[in-house]
């Protein structure tokens, strides 16, 4: 483990509402509610999302009466750092973060390969119990606010003003592994290539650690503006953040602990602030969300036509199989969620990530290839592997470099299916999902 700090956390006062859960148009009906102008409304948001302002006492644009009502009644959800790790390649950094009421989550930024990604929770523990899931293991304790999502993000955005660029950092497409690429049968083009921080991998890799089957799967050119900055409603420039690619927050991945589908109305709310053009201005095709399978949820998002990309965790391709790893099939079986994902590609036009956790001997084997293959065909799919993560709760071993490969060039040969393979990594940082708040229970 490269680096490794603990924090005594400041507690914030729960009370209060939470700025980090409203949207612009929200805040600007509270501040009429309480009898402000909607200007100081704007102001507010631009301390909030554009200097990232972590208290009141640095926004002085904002009349003393303004300021004296959100000090009794607000508050900036800003979370506490309890734990930091920093991976040793420098790629990854994790955060345990505290909530008001003292539970933690765990927030994790990726930097490889061009990309600044943001890894964040969306419950603290999850109900639905994967057996390979150090979350799952935890079991479920409750949903996180809309706030504390996006509060996720804004740590993040804070932190990259401050943390110097992995050595490595490269706004430039990676080529991808040219072995692999010749047996591409298509080249995939997701704007975000889902990275789970839940695992290992996630803990992305610098090439030539995440192997690529098809071309330009993970390339994507990060713009080089500059500086940004947005005009703040008395004229003054609110500088953003220093848009150079190293240090702004482009990418979310709902792929921390918890089932985002299962806190469905808080995730969608954080979404949209986050997504909100004056503020952190968020992308919609760079936000992923990764589901278990939560069908009720993936049809509820294709009639919304919510323009994010969906990443669905699959693990094995026959009902048995699958509610042996994942419990919540026994609700939701194979059939129903392949039909879900059928409609929702249907629907939205979008192809779905399919993520498959490999463990040794349980669905790493050629037959099992065949069976993922067979059950994708037809569907706009891209199947992301990713060998296990160890945990403290299930015995279970990550698949062999061998067999991974071997599993990607039967998708690929024989049904020109897109595959990532994407190595072990970060396992010095206890990088699986929810790995990091089991150890600081320990
Ligand atoms: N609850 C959502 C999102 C969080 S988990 C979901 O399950 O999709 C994100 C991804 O990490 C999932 O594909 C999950 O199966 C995977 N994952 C969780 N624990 C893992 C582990 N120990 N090793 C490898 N992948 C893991
Ligand atoms: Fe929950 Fe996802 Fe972990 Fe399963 S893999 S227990 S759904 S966080």
């Amino acid at each position: 483990m490269q680096g490794r700090a603990r924090y005594a956390c400041r507690v914030t006062t729960p009370g209060r509402l939470d700025l980090h859960d409203l949207t612009r148009e929200e805040l600007r009906l509270q501040f009429v509610r309480w009898g402000f102008s909607p200007v100081h409304a704007a102001r507010l948001w631009a301390y909030l999302y554009l200097e990232l302002a972590e208290d009141f006492s640095s926004m002085p644009e904002l009349p003393a009466k303004v300021l004296a009502r959100l000090e009794t009644e607000a508050r900036i959800g800003v979370l506490p750092t309890a734990l930091e790790t920093d991976s040793s390649d420098g790629f990854t950094r994790k955060y345990l973060l505290a909530l008001p009421d003292a539970e933690r989550i765990e927030t994790v930024l990726m930097r490889f390969t061009g990309r600044v990604t943001a890894c964040i929770s969306s419950q603290v523990g999850c109900a639905m119990g994967c057996v390979f899931c150090a979350t799952g293991q935890m079991g479920y304790t409750r949903h996180l606010t809309p706030g504390e999502i996006v509060a996720q993000a804004v740590h993040v955005a804070r932190a990259l003003r401050h943390l110097p660029p992995p050595k490595t950092f490269s706004a430039e497409p990676v080529p991808d592994d040219s072995a692999i690429a010749s047996a591409s049968p298509k080249p995939p083009d997701p704007p975000t290539s889902p990275a789970p921080c839940a695992s290992p991998a996630s803990h992305a890799l610098p090439k030539p650690l995440v192997s690529h089957i098809s071309p330009a799967s993970s390339a994507s050119t990060v713009p080089t503006t500059s500086v940004a900055g947005n005009a703040s409603p008395s004229g003054k420039r609110h500088v953003l953040h220093d848009t150079s690619p190293e240090r702004r927050l482009r990418n979310i991945v709902l792929m921390g602990m918890g089932e985002p589908l299962h806190n469905y109305e808080a995730v969608m709310h954080a979404i949209d602030i986050l997504r909100d053009p004056n503020g952190l201005a968020l992308a919609a095709e760079r936000i992923t969300l990764s589901t278990v399978g939560v069908v009720p949820g993936i049809l509820r998002l294709a009639q919304e036509r919510r323009p994010l990309h969906l990443a669905v965790s699959l693990h094995a391709a026959t009902q048995a199989e699958r509610a042996a790893l994942v419990p919540a099939a026994r609700k939701w079986p194979l059939d129903e969620l392949m039909a879900a994902c059928r409609t929702y590609s249907e629907t939205t036009g979008r192809r779905i990530f399919y993520e498959w956790t490999l463990i040794e001997g349980k669905n790493d084997t050629p037959e099992q290839a065949r069976a993922v293959g067979t059950l994708l065909r037809g569907l706009p799919a891209q199947v992301n592997l990713i060998p296990l993560n160890p945990t403290a709760g299930y015995d279970g071993v990550p698949t062999h470099t061998a067999a991974a490969k071997a599993f990607q060039r039967i998708l690929a040969d024989e049904f020109s299916l897109p595959s990532t393979v994407r190595q072990r990594r970060g396992i010095d940082i206890a990088a699986g999902c929810g790995q990091l708040a089991v150890a600081e229970r320990h």
